[in-house]
C-alpha cells in the first residue's frame, strides 16, 4: 500500500516537471503553466508576434515589388513583354493576389488591378484591370 502511494508521488512530480517555452527553466505551479514569469510569457508572445509580422511583411514587400515591375513596364492599359524581361527585373511569378479565369478558359493573374496572361513562347500580354466594381 506504501509502494503505490509513493509511485503516485513520483508520478505527480514528473506530470509537474514542465520547461518554460521561453528559457526552459522548470516551472512551478498549475499544470497549464507555460512560462516561469510574466517576463518570458511577454517574451515569448512578442517573438511569435514579430515573425508573423515578418511574414506579412516580406509578402508584402514581394508583391509591391511586383507591382511596379507591372506597373512599369505596362504604363497604358495594355502591352506585351516577355519572361526574360520579367526575370531580368526580379519579378517573382509565386506571389500575384488573384486569378481571373475567362470564359474561354484563359488565365489571368493579377498583382492588385496590375495583370499578365501567359501567351505562350515565353510571351506575356500585360494588362491593367478597368475598375468595373
Ligand atoms: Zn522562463
Amino acid at each position: 500500500m506504501l509502494g503505490f502511494f509513493y509511485i503516485f508521488i513520483a508520478r505527480k512530480i514528473i506530470n509537474m516537471k514542465r520547461q518554460c517555452l521561453e528559457c526552459g527553466i522548470e516551472v512551478i505551479g498549475r499544470t497549464d503553466k507555460k512560462f516561469c514569469s510574466d517576463y518570458c510569457r511577454n517574451a515569448f508572445n512578442n517573438k511569435k508576434n514579430r515573425d508573423s509580422k515578418n511574414i506579412i511583411r516580406n509578402t508584402n514587400n514581394l508583391l509591391r515589388k511586383n507591382y511596379r515591375i507591372l506597373e512599369k513596364l505596362n504604363p497604358n492599359q495594355k502591352t506585351k513583354t516577355t519572361k526574360d524581361n520579367l526575370q531580368r527585373k526580379g519579378f517573382n511569378f509565386n506571389y500575384f493576389t488573384s486569378i481571373y479565369k475567362t470564359k474561354t478558359g484563359k488565365v489571368y493573374y493579377f498583382v492588385y488591378d496590375q495583370g499578365y496572361l501567359p501567351l505562350g513562347n515565353n510571351f506575356y500580354a500585360l494588362v491593367k484591370r478597368i475598375k468595373d466594381d
